[in-house]
């Protein structure tokens, strides 16, 4: 063992390709709960191009006893292998350099595998998480995505069912045609019962579809399997994509520390993200069911037959992942409402990622611990470029660029460049401007003058990209801005256009008009932009009852919402009475989605009221922006107050439940109706009964949390635990609603009494994250506590989750990332728990990393 020392920056700029490339592995497990045996037969070959040997083998390994090693069948001597904490070195005068047959036994402690990384136990199931390096905690390997190999599985043990990638050989004997990085090898091994179904493919193949759950789950998997049905589906109408294994295999896992993985053949996914019935799942969590279940279907193509050739291309395949599954549920629902949906999410987690310590580029240059680098902006800005490259080059030229990709690049590791050189290609244009979007942190502003004369309209855009850490002087960027032009009647004075603004400062010319138009400016959000225009609500008011871009519509009610409430909030302005009247338009508007009308009513977050007060050079009041928010929602109550209690009642949705999207818009709607109507009710009498006749969990669970936020709920708390104890994913639903909806001066007592609770099984990502993160994140105006109780009951949390499950305590200290937005007093307080979590002595990398950087 070497003594610990500083963990190593890895940075893009320093790759290089394996000296050795490996063809086939066979690994053989002998799994026992405390020590799991796996032997490994790997045949390497010598990279040609790697001329500058002879070559160390250099093997990754983490956390493994090594049993016995041999090189082409001659063991290995103790002094011939220098083992150390990260793997192990076998110097290359012992290494034939063209190649060889590496075989090896090592033992492991699944049990003791608190980190969910690895080969690990989850109440009695063996389970596997690999990406992004976890494969080096099963056996010693090339653990590196650009080392593809063909995988032979051999499995014993003593349950009933023995799973890993590719086809079944029968007898836990698996083969995996396809090559593949050890990040996509998975094995399942427990008492589990499958949910059966199949699939014939574009190609008249047939599939076999099973989702394995824990026996008594079998009822709650019928929606994942239709959503994973429609997703093969879909992947061959839009992406000419078929499926390429004769099985296609779910595993529901209750210990997991992300949403799902993609492994081949073998999806891994945290149960909350396939199980589902009425009474138990949300409209909100079938809807993630949907998306989840075809995110990493996709994978398939987007992911593992072409993946990444290192880890600072995660967003090659994240990023177009994501954009895919979104167009799918688009497909599936409403593109308005989910474009609306994924804005908000958007600017929620990644703006607010790029407007603090932690922003990174979509493609970043170095890393400490890449498991730190699962990102909204990898991820949702990722998206967002692909989105934009899209609209740049058509719908056609796009369809073409993918089918290249495809063609030019199956089965391959690849880069960011070979992916814009394919749309380069396909599309004979040059992206080396818009490629910044891959290397330039931050979210540019744009702003927008407009000079009207004659009958031409000069539009004048500047966009500035603001400094990130280590990131100044930025190049401008290639902007998208899908803009419409509106007549006073709100017809269109013009069809729309794309103006593309890749300059600092660039004019646009619109002729031929009759009478200066109202402008729609980036139409459904056609870049991840600041927009900043100076416009009067009169303006917002006209937008958001004529605009016919259903994106920039919602968009003025929202705009009109955030600056009166921080009117109201730095001024003390009273309500805007023009503002009820234009919520109450929209609400009882028949003519509009309701789901689109429940967006309309839903005001911006706390959150995006604290950044938005904080870009304007105010440290925001956490109390006020609590109270403010109350006074604007009674006042829209007060003025549909003849409206309410029948649009409660028709928006009713009778007969059994179904979580198509046009029902549970209704439920949506519904459910933003109830909140209003709690407002002008001193005993909740609506809410009482909501939750006493709900047959749905979407309308007991809204019910319960507006019974909370008035202080009415208590006995159907308890009611609530006593009916589902049992089911432990709405027991997560029990904890997050509390610290989630509790008032905010109480907020920190009811956090602290939950983690006394019997069922307060802190170890279970699920669990920890609905109270911890429910908390930190959902109760804004209850964590930023004035005396500091909320800050330093998280950071006691953090500190005692570090130890076994360093990954999910990283990713939750993004809670803290937003502290200079605040006073000199919550900074000091916030300041000195980061502190404390820092002078750990034993802080894990992942961990010290994020603190690290949220601190400097
Ligand atoms: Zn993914």
């Amino acid at each position: 063992m070497r003594p610990t020392t500083t963990p190593p920056t890895i940075r893009l700029s320093d790759y290089k390709q394996p000296e050795f490339w490996i063809e086939t592995v066979d690994l053989h497990f002998k799994l026992h709960p405390t020590e799991t045996r796996v032997r490994s037969r790997i045949v390497f070959k010598g990279n040609t191009e790697r001329t500058d040997g002879p070559h160390d083998l250099r093997l990754h390994g983490q956390d493994l006893k090594l049993i016995s090693a041999s090189i082409n069948g001659t063991p290995l001597k103790d002094d011939e292998i220098l083992i150390d904490a990260e793997g192990l070195t076998i110097p290359g005068d012992l290494v034939p350099q063209d190649g060889f047959i590496w075989e090896a036994e090592v033992q492991t402690n699944p049990q003791a595998n608190t980190s969910l990384n690895g080969l690990y136990m989850s109440k009695g199931m063996y389970c596997t998480q690999c990406e992004a390096e976890g494969f080096r905690k099963i056996t010693y390997y090339l653990d590196r995505p650009d080392v593809m190999a063909v995988f032979t599985v051999e499995i014993e043990g003593d349950v009933p069912v023995l799973l890993s990638n590719g086809n079944n050989l029968g007898n836990g004997k698996w083969h995996d045609p396809w090559p593949k990085p050890a990040y996509l090898f998975a094995l399942v091994a427990g008492d589990l019962v499958s949910y059966d179904d199949h699939f014939t493919t574009m190609n008249g193949r047939e599939v076999d579809l099973q989702i394995f759950v824990r026996p008594g789950d079998e009822g709650k998997c019928a929606y994942a399997m239709d959503a994973l049905k429609r997703s093969m589906r879909w992947d061959e109408t839009e992406y000419g994509r078929e499926y390429d294994l004769n099985l296609f295999m779910i595993v529901a896992v209750d210990d997991f520390n992300m949403g799902a993985m993609e492994n081949k053949g073998l999806n891994i996914f945290n149960s909350k993200y396939v199980l589902a019935s009425p009474k138990t799942a949300t409209d909100r969590d079938y809807e993630l069911i949907e998306g989840i279940i075809a995110h990493e279907y996709f994978h398939n193509w987007t992911g593992n037959r072409i993946t990444c050739r290192d880890w600072f291309q995660l967003c090659l395949k994240e990023g177009l992942t994501v954009f895919r599954d979104q167009q799918f549920s688009g497909d599936a629902r409403s593109h308005a409402v989910n474009r609306i949906e994924n804005v908000l999410q958007l600017r929620a987690r990644q703006f607010r990622e790029d407007a603090g310590p932690l922003a990174h580029p979509v493609r970043p240059e170095e890393y400490i611990e890449i498991n730190n680098f699962y990102t909204a902006t990898v991820y949702e800005k990722g998206a967002e470029v692909i989105g934009m490259l899209r609209t740049l080059v058509g719908a056609d030229n796009y369809r073409r660029a993918l089918d290249l990709y495809f063609e030019r690049h199956d089965g391959q590791a690849c880069t960011i460049e070979d992916w814009i050189k394919v749309f380069e290609d396909a599309c004979n244009t040059d992206l080396s401007q818009f490629a910044l979007w891959y290397s330039q942190a931050g979210t540019p502003r744009i702003t927008v003058t407009e000079d009207f004369s004659g009958d031409t309209l000069t539009l004048t855009f500047t966009q500035t990209n603001p400094d990130t850490p280590g990131q100044t002087n930025k190049k401008p960027q290639v902007v998208p801005i899908r803009t419409g032009f509106l007549a006073a009647d709100g017809s269109e004075a013009a069809p729309e256009q794309l103006l593309v603004l890749d300059e600092a400062l660039k004019s646009f010319e619109i002729n031929g008009l009759v009478d200066k138009p109202t402008l729609s400016l980036l139409r459904g959000f056609s870049a991840p932009v600041v927009l900043e225009r100076q416009t009067t609500n009169a303006e917002r008011a006209f937008l958001l009852t004529y605009d016919s871009d259903p994106f920039n519509q919602w968009e003025a009610g929202r705009d009109y919402a955030l600056d009166l409430l921080q009117d109201m909030i730095l001024n003390s302005a009273e309500v805007d009475p023009a503002f009820a009247k234009a919520m109450r338009a929209v609400a009882v508007n028949e003519a509009l989605d309701p789901a689109f009308r429940a967006l309309v009513l839903s005001l911006p977050s706390e959150d995006a009221l604290a950044q938005a007060i904080f870009e304007q050079g105010t440290a925001p009041d956490p109390d006020a922006i609590y109270a403010a928010r109350q006074t604007l929602a009674k006042a829209v109550a007060t003025e549909l107050s003849d409206d309410l209690q029948g649009l409660y009642t028709e928006l009713a949705t009778p007969g059994p439940y179904t979580p198509d999207a046009e029902a549970a818009g209704k439920r949506s709607l519904r459910g933003a109706v109830l909140s209003l109507i709690s407002h002008l009710e001193d005993d909740c009498a609506t809410a009482k009964a909501q939750f006493a006749a709900a047959d749905n969990m979407t309308e007991q669970l809204s019910a319960l949390s507006t019974l909370i936020r008035h202080g009415q709920g208590d006995a159907e708390v308890q009611a609530f635990y006593d009916q589902w104890q049992a089911d432990r994913l709405v027991i997560d639903k029990w904890f997050t609603v509390q610290v989630a909806s509790a008032p905010a001066d109480k907020a920190v007592d009811v956090a602290r009494a939950l983690t006394q609770h019997k069922d307060f099984d802190w170890k279970n990502p699920n669990r920890y994250r609905s109270l911890i993160a429910g908390f930190a994140m959902m109760n804004p105006a209850g964590f930023h506590r004035k005396d500091g109780a909320g800050y330093e009951f998280f950071a006691d949390w953090l500190i005692k989750l570090d130890p076994v499950n360093p990954q999910t305590t990283a990713r939750m200290c993004g809670g803290f990332e937003t502290w200079r937005r605040y006073d000199a007093s919550r900074q000091q307080l916030m300041q000195a728990q980061l502190q404390r979590i820092a002078d750990l002595p034993d802080l894990s990398k992942d961990t010290a990393e994020i603190v690290g950087k949220i601190l400097n």
